[in-house]
């Protein structure tokens, strides 16, 4: 079983010599120019052996959270009833952005690197998903479709390359038995004229390696042999690595208790776990980019800010606050951070609290009680963090709220009569019977709550479906919303300013 090296007393640059261990540069392939090292000869991988480098902390952790922000959008991407075409172009985009394998034809690019990011990345996602059937499941299905993608569109030499290099068990079909089968075989092919048949090769596997294809009737079944055309060859690679990757996953389980001795490594795989279970991969919030990208927020603007670009969570938030003149203390602080992430500065946020409480409160208890408070999360009182906004992942998973709690996320934490009538009433767009909203609750059932929450993005901002926050982008955290929002009624002004000001000039000329 894969088992990363954590060495303690290594000397170290770094700034946290404590989680510093052995970076072996010659295995990990630091420092190379370019192609291909002998223990990355390909681009694609099925992962069969277990990495003996020494990686540090820091690389087990950041490498296993690149792959599972892809794995995630890949899961969230299938959910949205896209077109094949669309999906596969959007898993390409995003996979080229957090995880990218260059071939071994691509120039100035350390090939043995992304590889190894690629292969230990996998390997401790494998830590974390072998704990239960259900996660095993989800694991395995979006890990082949990530090497679907791949292998899609990956180099045809080196494709063949690889699948040559797995010395897969399959037999090749002669001449004489194709010719003994022709009508059975033509039978299982698109194009059945005698060239198409002339020019396929055909496989012979055992029929159970390939139940998809058996059930779809696109293979001919004799003495327990399915032969399996060339062009169908990709669904035989798919199943033989989903297979494997699925018993390698039971094997994983029954070694992992020995993994709980390592106290540093258990929370770090519980929480990819549960980042996964939830839907979405940790988003990270840039708030002083959009503070200074959309401009700062008031006091006075939040109410025609929220009624405009607030996501779900907040909307119910904020909604609650203005009805109760109140928010319970994980309330206020969710909304307090997202409220900072948006760009209301600290004074703004002391007059909104203060008028959001209004005559409910005395000016001597907000000032001891709640001003404090504030000023704390905006890192002017105690230790001084500067807190960032809450991810959903954050939200999910974190602090579950009671019945008498508004915090939360709607689409995991509401009924679903509550959802279908907190969503039909604040968004005039989605209607309680229709098709959308079904949708949406469909997708909650599923628990796909951020595949739920990007359809009402797409429902509330006239995006096409599968768009998402744009580039197929679903909602990972409250604030992208916001600033999507924001981005897109921008650019709608601008194209109004525009449209005025050629108007004036043929008025003028
Ligand atoms: S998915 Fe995220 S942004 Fe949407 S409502 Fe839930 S927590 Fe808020």
């Amino acid at each position: 079983m894969f088992r990363p090296s954590t060495r303690h007393n290594l000397p170290s640059s770094s700034s946290n010599p404590s989680l510093e261990v052995k970076v072996n540069k010659r295995q990990s392939g630091i420092g190379a120019t370019a192609g291909p090292s002998a223990r990355y000869p390909y681009r694609l991988n099925f992962y069969e052996t277990p990495p003996t480098l020494d990686i540090t902390l820091e690389e087990f952790e950041t490498f296993a959270i690149a792959r599972l922000r892809v794995l995630s959008q890949i899961e969230a991407l299938s959910h949205r009833s896209l077109p094949y075409a669309q999906l596969q172009g959007a898993i390409t985009n995003y996979t080229k952005t957090h995880l990218n394998l260059s071939s071994n034809t691509a120039r100035n690019v350390n090939l043995d690197e992304e590889r190894r990011k690629d292969e230990i990345g996998h390997w401790v996602l494998r830590l974390s998903f072998c704990r239960s059937p259900d996660l095993r499941a989800r694991f395995v299905r979006s890990e082949v479709s990530l090497f679907k993608n791949r292998f899609e569109t990956d180099d045809v030499n080196e494709r063949s390359s690889f699948l040559k290099s797995l010395e897969f068990d399959w037999q090749v079909v002669d001449e004489n038995e194709k010719t003994r089968y022709e009508r059975e075989l033509k039978l299982c092919m698109w194009e059945k004229k005698d060239d198409a048949f002339r020019n396929e090769s055909w496989f012979k596997v055992p029929w159970y390696t390939v139940p998809d294809l058996v059930g779809s009737r696109k293979v001919f079944v004799r003495a327990g042999m399915a032969y399996v055309p060339q062009s169908l060859q990709i669904s035989l690679v798919l199943q033989t690595y989903a297979s494997r990757l699925e018993k390698a996953l039971e094997l994983t389980a029954k070694n992992l208790p020995r993994l709980d001795e390592d106290e540093r490594l258990g929370p770090v795989i519980d929480h990819l776990a549960s980042s996964f279970l939830s839907g979405v991969a940790s988003a990270d919030y840039q708030s002083p980019d959009s503070a200074s990208a959309q401009g700062v927020v008031t006091a006075e603007m939040v109410d025609d800010v929220a009624r405009k670009h607030f996501p779900p969570c907040m909307r119910n938030l904020y909604d609650r606050l203005k009805r109760d003149h109140h928010l319970k203390h994980f309330g206020r602080l969710q909304l307090g951070l997202f409220l900072k992430g948006i760009g209301l500065p600290l004074d703004e946020a002391v007059v909104f609290w203060r008028r959001m409480y209004g005559a409910t409160m005395s000016d001597d208890k907000f000032n001891k009680e709640y001003k404090y408070n504030i000023r704390h999360s905006y890192g002017q009182e105690g230790k001084r963090t500067n807190y960032p906004p809450k991810s959903c992942q954050q939200i999910l998973t974190q602090n579950q709220p009671g019945t008498q709690d508004s915090h939360g996320c709607p689409f995991r934490h509401f009924s679903p009569d509550n959802l279908s009538a907190f969503l039909s009433s604040t968004y005039p767009q989605i209607d309680k019977g229709s098709m959308e909203m079904r949708d949406i609750l469909d997708s909650v059932k599923s628990t796909h709550y951020h595949v739920a929450c990007t359809r009402v993005f797409e429902l509330t901002h006239g995006v096409k479906k599968g768009e998402g926050l744009g580039g197929n982008e679903s909602v990972a955290h409250p604030n992208k919303w916001t600033d999507r929002s924001r981005e897109l009624e921008r650019e709608v002004l601008e194209r109004i300013k525009k449209k005025e000001d050629s108007d004036e000039m043929v008025v003028d000329s």
